[in-house]
């Protein structure tokens, strides 16, 4: 409620509204003040948000705030408006168009009960864009994407927030002289709110179709569409909701924290970034967590970026780690120092990387690979060479990583040794990998 009574909540200086003439916009822009000002909200506490169409050109004409933004995604924003401020009334301005663009977020939004008030400006077409079927063109319908006819079935907008359980929905006429009652109403529901007004829009359905008023309510009728407030069922609004089920998580930490204490030392005096290049299945990403699990058991910073198709059990497997005396800032590795060539499948996609190195690199490869063409000190892994158990290829990134270790200053071995054997399952396979890799660089 205001201090002063406000008596209009458009722009006097912005009139008249910019709508074709006869167009149902105007009409329901109007009666959404007058429903604004019989609730006597605070201009700064409602929010009109719209999308495109002509009735994204509402918004501009009141004085209470304002988002426009994308077709079809008013809901969205108007979503985290309303999470973000709940103290705000937040009212959704869309038309057909948008509520079939944007059908999912409607959806939702009534499935979560989300304290916003859509208002749909139902004319059965893209009026903006030149009259195109939406998805509530009556069938038979011409529209200029339906020049023959328009042969899908009307979609009952109501009906389906309504089967999401929005808490109010209501469907009415811009003609409605009641339109403000019910406007008034649908905004003080607590919940999500859908009002579906039908109206003319006299640039294109209207000529098309030879439409008109008397057309338009017996389309209704023909549909079996009802009229009034169709479902008012009160339940628990999102926002509020939500709010109290984190509460109760209030002052306690996201995740527990596991800090790991420093019990080795790193003669490293300078980042370190590392590509180990594999195949998905082989554990390339969770043997370079335990390596960068070792880096931090000996006091050094670390980062761990992975990449795999979204085919996770097929193609390849990349990990980049990057160690460092110091705090690390940019995670990416254009040119590495050390790269793991293990798999056929990692190497397309360090081809760029591998091409980046230079003399100072070295490069690890899995000899089956080799030749490969680097600048690079090429270290050939003969896996298979001597036992029958080096076999075992998701053991490989282990066995490169110990020798890595064997063959550098990056940090104590038995760091690694004991990041690997953390889980009791995996420590026996892990460190006899460690012991594998002893063996090889002997
Ligand atoms: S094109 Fe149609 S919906 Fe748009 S302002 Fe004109 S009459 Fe209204």
């Amino acid at each position: 409620m205001t201090d002063q009574t406000v008596l209009s909540y458009l722009d006097e200086n912005l009139l008249p509204f910019f709508f074709c003439p006869g167009c149902g916009h105007g009409m329901i822009t109007e009666q959404l003040n007058a429903a604004l000002v019989k609730l006597q909200l605070d201009p700064h506490k409602v929010v009109i948000v719209t999308d495109i169409g002509c009735s994204g050109l509402a918004d501009k004409y009141f004085t209470t705030n304002a988002f426009h933004g994308l077709h079809g995604r008013s809901v969205t924003y108007a979503t985290g408006i309303k999470l973000a401020n709940p103290e705000l009334k937040v009212i959704v301005l869309m038309g057909d168009g948008g509520c079939g663009i944007g059908g999912h977020h409607l959806i939702n939004a009534a499935r979560r009960n989300i304290g916003v008030t859509v208002i749909v400006f139902n004319n059965f077409n893209y009026g903006m864009t030149g009259g195109e079927h939406s998805v509530t063109t009556p069938m038979g319908g011409l529209t200029s994407s339906t020049p023959f006819g328009q042969l899908e079935k009307t979609m009952d907008i109501c009906q389906t927030v309504a089967v999401n359980s929005a808490s109010f929905t209501a469907r009415t006429t811009s003609f409605e002289k009641s339109l403000p009652d019910m406007l008034a109403a649908a905004i003080q529901n607590e919940g999500f709110s859908l009002v579906d007004i039908w109206e003319l829009c006299t640039a294109y359905y209207v000529p098309n179709n030879r439409f008109n008023k008397s057309m338009l309510l017996s389309s209704l009728d023909q549909l079996g569409f009802k009229t009034g407030i169709l479902q008012h069922t009160p339940r628990a609004e999102y926002t509020q909701a939500y709010r109290e089920s984190v509460a109760l998580q209030a002052g306690k930490p996201a995740m527990p924290a596991h800090p790991i204490q420093a019990r080795y030392r790193s003669d490293l005096d300078k980042r370190m970034g590392m590509v180990i290049a594999g195949a998905a299945g082989k554990k390339i990403n969770s043997a370079a967590s335990l390596f960068c699990r070792a880096a931090v058991l000996s006091n050094l910073w670390v980062s761990q970026r992975n990449d795999y198709p979204v085919t996770v059990k097929s193609g390849h497997s990349v990990s980049e780690v990057i160690l460092s005396p110091e705090q690390i800032g940019y995670t990416g590795i254009t040119k590495p120092e050390v790269l793991l060539l293990l798999f056929k499948e990692g190497l397309p996609a360090v081809k760029s990387q591998l091409d980046m190195m230079d003399e100072q690199g070295i490069v690890y490869a899995n000899s089956e690979l080799l030749p490969i063409h680097t600048r690079a000190r090429v270290v050939p892994l003969g896996f298979k060479k001597s036992d029958t158990w080096a076999a075992k290829k998701e053991y490989w990134v282990i066995i490169a990583l110990a020798r890595l270790l064997l063959d550098t200053n990056f940090f104590p071995l038995d760091a690694f040794k004991e990041a690997v054997s953390g889980r009791a399952e995996f420590a026996d396979n892990n460190l006899r990998a460690i012991e594998f890799a002893l063996r090889l660089s002997a």
